[in-house]
């Protein structure tokens, strides 16, 4: 009778930790893919290819963040310590992937080394070298996208009129992924709002323009391109640019091109009204 009482105990103490570990692993599990889906907004290294190839290509070897940790300029020249680097691999609770290099701008943002050592060390193509080269072939950081900073104009003090500039001044581009638009406050009469606009042709989604911000939270931070921009379709043709216009004349002679490959088909033979 002791026997069988010690077998029943052996077996719900079996059972319970087996549903214990089963939970725990759907616990973990539910938390791991809760990290993957709240990737979107992560901003990663110069170079990085779009997202979803990105998530299959990163094999999360941390060269990359490795290679920013260990820039030169992470040394402070006066103490020798070494100050925190850009690229951070992601850890639980991070809520991005697990694993991959990310970097938070108002912790620290991406200084656009001209050498980009995180770059030329990633082993898998993740992060690809030709992206961020120029037409010579040498290593070139103004052509990265890492993202594009936005303005939030009811938040950016410059929008109401107070003097502020420091988005400008921060920025590597200066004058060119930032200008200033000066327009007349209609308001007083007498003074002019300074206005920070973004330009995306330009701007590489470094973030200095964001740890700069004098605002409580930054009125100006940076978005994964896939979210800040907007796409307008293909059938909106910017009248006054010829290169557009020239975009769907192309377009449509692509269509007569194809419609009439398809008449020398089968199908067209049948459809061209020429049977007996
Ligand atoms: S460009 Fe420099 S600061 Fe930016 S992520 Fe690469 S190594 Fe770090
Ligand atoms: S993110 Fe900001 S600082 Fe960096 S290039 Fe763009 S506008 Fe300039
Ligand atoms: S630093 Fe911030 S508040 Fe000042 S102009 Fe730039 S976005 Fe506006």
């Amino acid at each position: 009778m002791a026997t069988s009482d010690n077998n029943r105990r052996k077996f719900i103490a079996t059972t319970l930790q087996s549903v214990g570990l089963t939970a725990l692993g759907g616990l973990l599990w539910s938390g791991y893919s809760d990290e993957v889906k709240a990737s979107a907004l992560v901003l990663r290294p110069p170079g990085a290819i779009k997202e979803e190839d990105f998530l299959k290509a990163c094999i999360k070897c941390g060269l990359c963040a490795e290679a920013c940790q260990n820039r030169e300029t992470n040394i402070d020249r006066h103490t020798g310590l070494s100050k925190a680097g850009t690229l951070q691999m992601a850890k639980g609770g991070d809520h991005q992937l697990i694993g991959t290099p990310f970097f938070v701008p108002t912790e620290v943002p991406c200084y656009m080394c001209e050498d980009i050592p995180c770059v030329p060390v990633c082993p898998s193509g993740a992060l690809d070298q030709l992206s961020v080269s120029n037409e010579a072939g040498e290593l070139d950081i103004n052509k990265s996208r890492m993202g594009l900073a936005v303005v939030h104009k009811e938040s950016c003090i410059a929008f109401w009129g107070i003097q502020c500039d420091a988005c400008y001044r921060a920025c590597p581009l200066l004058g060119e992924a930032i200008t200033i638009e000066m327009h007349r406050n209609e308001r007083t009469g007498k003074h002019t709002f300074m206005l920070p606009i973004v330009h995306d042709t330009v701007c590489t989604g470094c973030g200095l323009c964001e740890a700069a911000c004098v605002t409580e939270k930054p009125a100006i931070f940076v978005l994964p391109n896939e979210i800040a921009k907007g796409v307008a379709g293909d059938h909106y043709v910017k009248g006054w640019d010829k290169a557009d216009e020239a975009r769907i004349e192309n377009a449509k002679a692509e269509e007569t091109v194809t419609e009439l490959s398809k008449e020398g088909t089968a199908a067209g033979y049948l459809n061209s009204g020429d049977l007996y």
